[in-house]
């Protein structure tokens, strides 16, 4: 636990949280400033500040409950579908360093937008490609 993280509080208990789920290693909740009705939060216990740091087997039990819960949030609120997000770093609006993820039930015209498209040289993509490669 991060004495200093919000998300280890909720889940050691000492700050109250709409919980919907706990397992051993993962814990789901509903977001406090919700972008629509259902927006829920999964979480793996065990600190970690973001998905890269994460350990695998924490990320994999997340996943895996993602998708139980994802599934249950739209059914709960009857949602159309869902944005699954992670905003990772304080470039992409990250603003809470404990690995997590969003479940943002979606409904016709509710509208929330998605980002605008940005073109680059087919040129450039094929390097950007290989770097991918490379890097991985
Ligand atoms: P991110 O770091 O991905 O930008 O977003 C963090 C999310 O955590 C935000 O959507 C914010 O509303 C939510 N959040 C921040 N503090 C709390 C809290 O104390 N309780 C709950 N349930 N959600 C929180
Ligand atoms: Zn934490």
């Amino acid at each position: 636990m991060d004495e200093n993280c919000i998300f280890c509080k909720i889940i050691a208990g000492k700050i109250p949280t709409l919980k919907v789920y706990e397992d051993k290693d993962v814990m789901a909740f509903l977001d406090i400033a919700p972008a629509n009705k259902g927006h829920t939060l999964i979480v793996p216990k065990k600190h970690s500040k973001d998905m890269l740091e994460d350990n695998n087997k924490d990320l994999a039990a997340v996943m895996k409950a993602a998708k139980k819960i994802s599934a249950a949030v739209m059914k709960a609120v009857s949602a159309e579908g869902f944005n699954f997000i992670a905003n990772t770093g304080p470039v992409a609006g990250q603003v809470v360093f404990h690995t997590h993820f969003h479940i943002i039930p979606r409904f016709e015209n509710d509208g929330l937008k998605h980002w605008p498209k940005k073109d680059y040289s087919e040129d450039e993509m094929i390097a950007v490609k290989n770097k991918i490669i490379e890097s991985i």
